[in-house]
């Protein structure tokens, strides 16, 4: 019984060693974006003023709306995606595609600096964190499962967004 035990304690340890040592060595891809203008920084009551309760709770907490919930997951809207915090230009409705999770996906930024790409480790691994890189406001996650042409799914929150439609149109 008391080998049971043992034979029990050494395979959880080993296993949670096992996922954070995977963790930590996973590779990802960290990039620091090139903000159109002045980087923004505001106080934490700052952003508590100017935001919605969820839109501070996404940005500002690195939070994740809950899927098919959002604003912009099903829109197909023409225009441009700024940021909901400083107003940063991130994605293009062009860019745009129906990725089937509930949340607003891209297959590119509007610029390649309009991001900041952070590694975001847990015990299940490494995802790459996707931020305005104007005023870091989180936006979600980028994944390697998106279409062609570059394979890219930024898997957005709406909350982080804000829908600028197309003039002249
Ligand atoms: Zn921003």
């Amino acid at each position: 019984m008391r080998k049971a035990i043992v034979v029990a304690v050494v395979v959880v340890v080993g296993v949670a060693a096992w996922l954070l040592l995977r963790g930590a060595f996973a590779e990802a891809t960290e990039r620091e974006g090139e903000p159109l203008g002045e980087k923004v920084i505001k106080t934490d009551a700052e952003w508590r003023r100017q935001l919605s309760a969820e839109e501070y709770r996404v940005t500002r907490k690195r939070g994740t709306e809950r899927a098919f919930t959002g604003r912009y997951w099903d829109s197909k809207e023409d225009g441009t995606y700024q940021c909901t915090c400083c107003g940063q230009p991130l994605f293009d409705s062009a860019a745009k595609f129906d990725s089937g999770t509930g949340w607003p996906s891209y297959w590119e930024p509007v610029r390649e600096g309009a991001v900041t790409l952070k590694a975001d480790r847990d015990l299940f691994g490494v995802r790459t964190e996707v931020r305005c890189s104007r005023c870091d406001a989180h936006l979600g996650h980028v994944f390697d499962d998106g279409p062609k042409p570059t394979g890219k799914r930024y898997c957005m929150n709406s909350a982080a967004l804000r829908l600028v439609p197309r003039e002249g149109k």
